[in-house]
């Protein structure tokens, strides 16, 4: 087999957040024929975390002959934080609580199958950009507004990843240096005030600040009342799309793309999110023309399918240099 002539089968998209793992059985024709959803648990440490995502794994791996019935060519997995792809090693994550853990081999050999790691969001641009809302554009940022938040930027069909694999950490750009506690140390990161998780804290602390451990609302509830009128829900929401207008009006600023596309959770909330934003960047961008804004089209489905397109992407390279690199001997 050459690479020019790569094998035609499925592969297993997997998508680690950091509450849920998504994980799609896709066809090579693209078709997803099965998905399924399951938590995280990283409440439990991050042995926990790489536990679940081998069973979830396992799970849709054991799927695959009867609904498929060809071999399956490899697992792309796509994890949050720093990632050094190739490595294949998930090198920091503030949100699953780990540093240089060689994830590929270690989801490698408990699957016997080759396996390709990356960056969510990477891997999520490059989905939108070949099947969703960055089709036709050449220079855009996809911005994932989900537990964190994280970007990534797509020129002439490539990502860029950074010197140290850090491009795009969006997420603790300061936007208020008296703003609250961030879980990377400094005050007042994007994050601790515009992420999905943020909003429902935000939210929650303030109208039961003596009940901090109760479940609240969710960042899609607290949208939902602030269209209602909520007061608490209106003041937490604006505050939300105000620090998220800066962090883009920064970005637009420093990489002047021409579409902004917005996905993960908070993304769910359309036009209140995109309307005030479209407002706030046309009027606070003094020197530069505010790019277009758009939400994501693969939804919350755009890290998995971006860990498919990584692993069929792998096979088109040449199997023999996929199955060497997962470590696995096949
Ligand atoms: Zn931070």
């Amino acid at each position: 087999m050459t690479s020019s002539s790569p094998p035609r089968g499925p592969v297993v998209g997997i998508d680690l957040g950091g509450t849920d793992i998504k994980a799609a059985l896709v066809a090579a024709d693209g078709t997803v024929v099965h998905s399924i959803r399951r938590a995280t648990h990283r409440e439990h440490g991050p042995q926990a975390v790489v536990e679940a995502v081998a069973d979830t794994a396992a799970a849709v791996v054991a799927e695959n002959d009867e609904r498929t019935g060809q071999p399956l060519l490899g697992v792309g997995v796509v994890v949050p934080g720093l990632v050094d792809e190739s490595a294949g090693v998930a090198a920091y994550s503030a949100n699953l609580g780990w540093r240089d853990l060689p994830l590929r081999d270690l989801l490698g050999e408990r699957l016997g199958l080759p396996v390709v790691l990356g960056h969510d969001v990477r891997a999520g641009a490059v989905a939108e950009s070949r099947l969703g809302a960055g089709r036709g554009h050449d220079d855009f940022v996809f911005v994932a507004l989900g537990t964190g938040i994280a970007a990534a930027h797509v020129r002439g069909g490539q990502v860029l990843r950074g010197h140290h694999y850090a491009a795009g950490e969006l997420g603790h750009l300061v936007v208020s240096r008296t703003g609250p506690r961030c879980g990377c140390g400094r005050r007042g990161c994007l994050e601790v005030l515009a992420s999905a998780s943020a909003i429902a804290r935000r939210y929650h602390r303030a109208v039961r600040p003596r009940d901090r451990d109760a479940k609240g609302a969710s960042a899609e509830q607290v949208c939902r009342l602030a269209v209602a009128g909520d007061p608490v829900a209106r003041r937490v929401w604006a505050t939300a799309v105000a620090a998220l207008a800066d962090g883009l009006a920064a970005y637009t600023v420093l990489c002047d793309p021409g579409l902004i596309v917005l996905g993960g959770g908070v993304a769910r909330a359309g036009a209140t999110l995109t309307d005030p934003l479209r407002s706030a960047l046309a009027t606070g961008l003094a020197i530069a023309d505010p790019p277009e804004v758009a939400i994501a089209q693969l939804g919350t489905q755009a890290g998995c399918r971006g860990a498919a397109l990584l692993a069929f992407d792998r096979v088109a390279a040449g199997v023999a240099a996929f199955a060497a690199q997962s470590g696995v001997a096949r």
